[in-house]
């Protein structure tokens, strides 16, 4: 038996819906997609959402709608994918660092406020492995500042904070269908929010900046996602729900079976703060983690290392980072973090199992 860290469920129900598409002619952006930005919207419970082709290209259009541009400054967090600071630079900004909460692992509220210059424009939050940032606090102090707060929520689908749906907390929020997410479409985006002027602006960005045939408000991208794409991720929609209570039973099975072992630390528990577990993180308190990702791969466990370096230490990043500040507990966290698979296609007697092999370890 092997588990793997990631697996997408593909139904006949996935291929049903493309093979219906591709039958119909229409395979670029077109109904399929609108239906889909109406379901997702409702889905969230916000306003509005426009699709795009990837996680990245809506944080891209996010930023490009919150009118981030160069000079600015925009405040996120050293433990993300790549494509969280990649997006900021692409828009010619800074992004400047504030270190994570030692427990969450999300950007840390109370070293934030005092990273704000008159430079800053936004803040840019990671829900990291689908835990929600603390937002009472960083809506009051982007309301403050006036500054916007962009949410990259490619992890944290159907994800609620205190009551309020992911994807309508923030003034935007992004999300990934990419093949490893909660819902997929292969590759696919998509961004939320309530305020009319950012549709507008990202609807235009995705498609070339076009506002009217062959009209432009600026330079803009081919970001339109296909209804090839949009087909998939309209059934998979459906079936979020039931994915995330599966993720959640198998979170639960580990919290019970692992909890009485002193090696490892469990992620936080916050009933306010329901995470999707789009991973289950522990972090090892005192084994060396490549031997023990060995152990677990010879016993047919893959794990995961989400993220082995902080992105304010890559080599297209660090120059950007002040010399003087040290970010002490994201090196730690990154030293430390495995990632246990938590897909939905894996039962309680997976779990039991996985958790047992690492029960057992002893190196
Ligand atoms: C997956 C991911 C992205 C990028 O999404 P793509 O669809 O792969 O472009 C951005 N940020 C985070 C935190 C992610 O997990």
């Amino acid at each position: 038996m092997t588990y793997s860290i990631s697996k997408p469920v593909i139904d006949k129900e996935e291929i049903d819906a493309v093979v219906a598409v591709m039958k119909s002619g229409m395979i670029a952006q077109g109904p399929k997609v609108a239906e889909l930005e109406q379901k997702f919207a409702k889905f969230v419970g916000s306003q509005y959402a426009v699709a795009v082709n990837s996680g990245t290209a809506a944080l891209h259009c996010a930023l490009v709608a919150a009118g981030i541009g160069k000079g600015d400054e925009v405040i996120t967090t050293p433990f993300s994918f790549v494509a969280t600071v990649n997006t900021i630079l692409m828009c010619g900004a800074k992004p400047v660092f504030v270190d994570i909460h030692p427990r969450t692992y999300v950007i840390d509220d109370r070293k934030l406020e005092k990273m704000i210059t008159a430079k800053t424009k936004a803040i840019l939050t990671v829900d990291l492995y689908g835990y929600p940032c603390n937002y009472n606090k960083i809506m009051k102090l982007a309301k403050e500042h006036n500054l916007v707060v962009i949410a990259d929520a490619c992890q944290a689908h159907g994800s609620e904070y205190h009551g309020k749906m992911v994807g309508n907390i923030a003034d935007i929020t992004c999300f990934s269908f990419y093949a490893t997410k909660n819902m997929m479409c292969a590759e696919g985006g998509m961004i939320t929010t309530n305020n009319p002027e950012y549709v507008e602006v990202c609807k235009a960005f995705r498609h070339h900046g076009m506002t009217k045939q062959y009209q432009y408000s600026g330079i803009g991208y081919n970001y339109r996602m296909t209804d090839i794409n949009a087909a998939i991720a309209i059934e998979q929609l459906k079936k979020l729900p039931v994915f995330n209570v599966r993720r959640d039973s198998n979170a639960m099975d580990y919290y019970r079976y692992l909890k009485d072992n002193l090696n490892i630390m469990l992620p936080r528990y916050d009933n306010k703060n329901i995470s999707c577990y789009h991973q289950f993180t522990i972090r090892l308190k005192r084994y060396d983690r490549d031997d023990f990702l060995k152990y677990m791969a010879s016993n047919g466990v893959n794990c995961g290392v989400y993220y082995p370096e902080p992105l304010c230490y890559q080599d297209h990043i660090k120059s950007l980072v002040p010399f003087n500040h040290h970010f002490k507990v994201v090196r730690r966290v990154c030293s430390q973090v495995v990632s246990l698979p938590v897909h939905p296609g894996l039962t309680s007697i997976d779990i039991a199992q996985i958790c047992k092999i690492i029960n057992e370890y002893d190196p």
